[in-house]
């Protein structure tokens, strides 16, 4: 499953800071993930707390932001937000280049 190699990878990361910053127990990782980088958040959720049974993040709270998707139009330069796989602008009818929903990154952990 696509989420797992996700889950281990979000885990990896964290486990990297807390082994660099000497710490035993991981408290919160904060995730940003966008409207369109193809991850089901509940998959996640459940790969995660499944990966992270006996780990130092077995009891880390996941917090998921969630990043709109927005596109630019290459011709016109106006920026707004995609909806139903609409990529055409609605101004000049030019097309919608995403600028921002692809994200998926570890935005910041927390631990003691
Ligand atoms: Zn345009």
């Amino acid at each position: 499953m696509h989420e797992m190699a996700i889950a281990e990878g979000i885990l990896d990361i964290a486990k990297e800071h807390a082994a660099r910053e000497n710490s035993s127990r991981i408290t919160k990782i904060g995730l940003l993930i966008g409207e369109m980088a193809g991850v089901e958040e509940d998959a996640l959720r459940f790969c995660f707390s499944t990966l992270v049974r006996g780990t130092l993040a077995q009891d880390a709270e996941l917090s998921i932001k969630r990043v709109p998707l927005v596109g630019r139009c290459g011709a016109c330069g106006r920026e707004q937000p995609i909806e139903n796989y609409n990529f055409i602008c609605p101004k000049c009818g030019g097309g919608l280049a995403v600028v921002s929903g692809r994200e998926l990154r570890v935005e910041y952990l927390e631990m003691d």
